[in-house]
């Protein structure tokens, strides 16, 4: 009996090893070579079957790898045995990307506080090294030809005012990060979370079959996976995005509503670089079109569904007249000085005023191809009401998901998994349990309200972009005009989108 027990056992070891090694390419199997293949020695005497680890995280997009490199980058956290689980094929391919591969439609405005995290984790080397594109200025105007303003870095004495680099180059930059620390335990499980079990509890679907009675169990969640493994861990943290199987599974409650918009996304082509962030609101969302680098920039535009399917499959030539219309006279007029009079009802502030104030408005470089196919992303908001419960976290957009227009969310994130890595390493410091829920709250305390009150911010532009009525127009014109006009507000502006300062709430 004891022999057969003994053979399942083996067998069974070696079927998940097969699994995990068979599903890694180059890259993952490389990143699963510190443990995959080998028996962790928190494993022994307890159970070969299923991988024991500190901290698994759900979803291997920007935020979780993130999160495993700031991890890995800390002296106190860099020896934990942390487990990454996603599915996604090009996380098993190795995310190999090429400078000269043609542009991908997703990117991300990434603030100068994004850079820092990246720079003092060791991942921005990485970035540098593909295309991206800094920017030090930003023309955001309406389409009433009242609404005016424009953002300089200089404004706020740096060079830059942030950078566009396509999503894949984080992701891949993220990835190379994690490879170059040899000394990090880390495996990939290239597979999808079906089901949680916390201490005796079953959540989710899938069975729950597991070796041993709970209270045996070395730590305290099993994740049961698509592909039929299991593991352990003391913390669990959920970076799986806005549908979040983690946060379901958990049982968090949300907040949030749809938007009756969807953002149409690709890359374009100029005949010369674009070398600001240029932004229109129109009766129907803003169109955003973001310098990537070489002559590309990446249109973000926001309309409602029909228009979005139209203009996701009307031909190319349509589609380029469009927008060339939408970013130019379509609408209505170019903003023009004379209507708020050189300053008009801000001239008083004058002597103070910023550099960028005096600089006129211009029409944006003309698009000349598309250079890469367009997506259509339904656009929502949603906040998870905790994202801390006992050996359970949240990050990035399963515990938010924003409206695009300011480009916040994947830095809301990146705001997340460093302030994570923190307290887990204090965590570590003072040998609390990095599930204790006092500890999880602690980051969930720190970022709830920055969170909440980014997100209270977008949905207010979004909502006051979505009514067109003259005495709004002209209000919504008026703090156009103080945000370009009144220095220290627009300064301060200017280093909240940074993410380099707190709003005066919170600081
Ligand atoms: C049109 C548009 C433009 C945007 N532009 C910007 C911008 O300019 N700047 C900015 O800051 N933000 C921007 N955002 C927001 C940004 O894209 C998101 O905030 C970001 O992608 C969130 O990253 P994440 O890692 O939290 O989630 P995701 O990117 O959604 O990654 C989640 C990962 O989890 C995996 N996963 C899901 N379910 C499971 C499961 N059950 N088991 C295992 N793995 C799972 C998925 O495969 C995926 O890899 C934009 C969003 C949109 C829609």
């Amino acid at each position: 009996m004891n022999r057969l027990i003994t053979r399942k056992v083996v067998e069974n070891v070696h079927r998940l090893r097969t699994l995990q090694m068979s599903f890694c390419t180059d890259a993952g199997a490389k990143l699963s070579s510190s443990n995959v293949g080998q028996e962790h020695p928190k494993t022994q005497g307890v159970s070969n079957k299923i991988q024991e680890h500190d901290v698994a995280i759900v979803g291997g997009g920007m935020v979780g790898l993130a999160l495993a490199c700031s991890l890995a980058s800390m002296p106190l956290t860099k020896h934990l045995n942390v487990a990454i689980i996603d599915s996604n094929p090009a996380l098993l391919s190795g995310l190999r990307v090429k400078k000269e591969d043609p542009p991908d439609p997703r990117v991300s405005t990434v603030t100068p506080a994004t850079m820092s995290f990246f720079k003092e984790i060791g991942a921005w080397k990485y970035v540098e090294q593909h295309r991206h594109a800094y920017f030090d200025k930003m023309q955001v105007w309406d389409y009433t030809g009242l609404g005016y303003t424009k953002y300089n870095a200089r404004d706020v004495d740096k060079e830059f005012l942030g950078c566009v680099v396509e999503n894949k180059v984080l992701q891949s930059s993220l990835l190379s990060c994690i490879q170059e620390r040899t000394d990090f335990q880390k495996t990939i499980y290239p597979s999808r979370l079906t089901t949680l079990h916390r201490n005796s509890s079953s959540v989710g679907v899938g069975s729950t079959s597991s070796a041993l009675p709970t209270h045996e169990w070395k730590n305290p969640v099993k994740l049961d996976l698509t592909d039929g493994s299991s593991l352990r861990a003391k913390l669990v943290v959920g970076a799986d995005g806005a549908k979040s199987n983690v946060r379901e599974l958990a049982g968090f409650t949300t907040t949030g509503w749809n938007y009756s918009q969807n953002a149409v996304i690709c890359t374009v082509e100029h005949d010369i670089e674009n070398q600001c962030a240029w932004q229109r609101f129109l009766p129907s969302g803003p169109i955003a079109l973001l310098p990537i680098g070489d002559n590309y920039s990446n249109i973000v535009w926001t309309m409602n569904p029909k228009e979005a399917a139209d203009r996701k499959e009307m031909p190319e030539s349509e589609f380029l007249k469009d927008v060339n219309y939408a970013l130019d006279y379509g609408f209505g007029p170019h903003p023009s000085s004379t209507r708020f009079g050189n300053g008009g009802i801000f001239s008083w502030l004058k002597p103070d005023v910023t550099s960028s104030v005096t600089e006129s408005f211009e029409v944006p470089p003309k698009v000349m191809k598309l250079a890469s196919g367009r997506m259509v992303f339904p656009l929502s908001l949603r906040h998870a009401n905790n994202y801390a419960s006992k050996n359970v976290v949240l990050i990035g957009d399963a515990a938010h998901t924003v409206h695009p227009l300011a480009g916040q969310g994947v830095n809301m994130g990146f705001g997340d998994a460093l302030a994570l890595s923190k307290v887990i390493a204090e965590g570590v410091a003072v040998g609390t349990d990095i599930g204790e829920v006092s500890l999880l709250k602690k980051f969930e305390g720190e970022r709830k309200l920055e969170n909440i009150a980014m997100m209270g911010i977008l949905d207010g532009i979004q909502k006051a972009y979505s009514v067109d009525f003259g005495p709004l127009n002209v209000l919504r014109a008026a703090a156009f005009h103080g945000a370009n006009y009144i220095s220290p507000l627009k300064k301060n502006i200017i280093s909240y989108a940074s993410g380099e300062h707190r709003l005066p709430i919170f600081s």
